[in-house]
């Protein structure tokens, strides 16, 4: 029996509403494949912010260090800046636990719906890695002149060699393992310094990895190509604002945003990584037991992957799959009337 320590972030909103669903999931599989989970649930939230004035408690990192993985519901509140939940909670445990890998991955289920007709199901199965620390989400730069003619703003972005390299690895691996391509976002065209920069370290970085074929396409034509023809890309690689806009894209392109999971990794393992779907805390359907859990769902088995069970994430996998190809049962937003924990049942009943 292997055992593992798992800390619980519901936060807020539908976060609260499809965290436990994936929890009856994981505990569902965890015996056939001798698991044995035990959680700690921590309140931090935006809730805690309005109550408390801060997000997470200051010793908040060093209460996560011990555990093995993170899982995360959603964190957002009507009236509290995105920034709030963001440079308050998920920001910090990113960077302080080195989570330098983003990690999305994209398919177009049987049963689901696509809003393009170029996306057939089956054909578009691909993953996008953001660089998760560092680029153009800084704290450096300022504003000058305010409320005057000559106002401006100034915001820095940060590309370090040792920082582009270690994502490019990873991505690089990814590729490799699922026997892909790599494509990089760039856009040296017009960002002259940084982006230069990125493209020599992914040039270096792939003669170091020999057997990947890679490419390199400007950001504003990749977007454009996961419109036009999703199923060409394997593993696209992107700084942290690239990899952001381009992984909320291939989410909307693979059917809803309620399916899409995400991995923060720290592929070295020195500390806990953090799993959450791509969604928000979607307050417009909160309260109401009607949000989709898959993407929930679906980030429990990254984790299970990350953690060394990957024949355990497959069976999650399936299940959603198979949920998703019965098509009797689903949430509104696949176009069904069931609610979350309906939705749970069923799945639990193919798994
Ligand atoms: P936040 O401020 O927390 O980021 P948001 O409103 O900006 O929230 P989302 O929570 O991602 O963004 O919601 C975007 C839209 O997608 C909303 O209309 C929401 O209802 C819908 N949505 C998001 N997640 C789900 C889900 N799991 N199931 C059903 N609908 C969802
Ligand atoms: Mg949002």
């Amino acid at each position: 029996m292997t055992n593992h320590r798992i800390a619980l972030i519901p936060g807020d909103g539908i976060g609260t509403e499809v965290l436990p669903a994936a929890r009856r999931v994981l505990d569902a599989v965890a015996a056939r494949h001798g698991l044995a989970f035990s959680y700690d649930e921590f309140d931090w939230s935006c809730a805690r912010y309005l109550r408390e004035g801060a997000m997470m408690p200051d010793d908040g990192l060093d209460q996560l260090r011990n555990h093995d993985a993170i899982l995360l519901g959603a964190v957002g509140y009507p009236g509290v800046p995105d920034h709030v939940s963001l440079w308050g909670l998920l920001i910090p445990i990113r960077r302080g636990f080195r989570q330098y890998v983003n990690l999305r991955p994209i398919r177009v289920f049987e049963g689901v719906a696509s809003p393009l007709r170029t996306a057939e199901p089956g054909e578009v199965d691909f993953v996008v890695v953001r660089e998760n620390v560092e680029g153009e989400y800084s704290e450096i730069g300022g504003r000058m002149n305010r409320g005057f003619p000559d106002e401006m703003a100034v915001q820095e972005a940060v590309f370090t060699r040792a920082g582009v390299n270690r994502v490019l690895d990873y991505a690089f691996g990814l590729a490799a393992r699922r026997g892909g391509r790599l494509t990089s976002a760039t856009k040296s065209n017009g960002i002259v310094h940084t982006m230069p920069f990125w493209d020599e370290l992914v040039n270096e970085r792939a003669q170091l990895h020999p057997l990947v074929p890679w490419d390199q396409e400007h950001v504003d034509a990749l977007a454009a190509k996961f419109v036009l023809d999703p199923a060409r890309y394997d593993v696209v690689v992107g700084s942290n604002l690239f990899g952001d806009i381009l992984s909320d894209l291939a989410a909307a392109v693979a059917g809803s945003i309620g399916i899409a999971p995400a991995a923060n990794l720290n592929p070295e393992r020195e500390f806990p990584s953090m799993f959450e779907p791509v969604h928000g805390s979607a307050p417009d359907i909160a309260g109401r037991g009607i949000a989709n859990p898959l993407g929930a769902i679906w980030s429990a088995a990254m984790m299970l992957d990350h953690l060394g069970h990957p024949a355990a994430a497959t069976d999650i996998t399936d299940a959603i799959a198979a949920v998703l190809a019965e098509t009797s049962v689903r949430t509104p937003d696949l176009g069904g009337s069931a609610g979350t924990s309906e939705f749970t049942e069923k799945l639990l009943e193919l798994l």
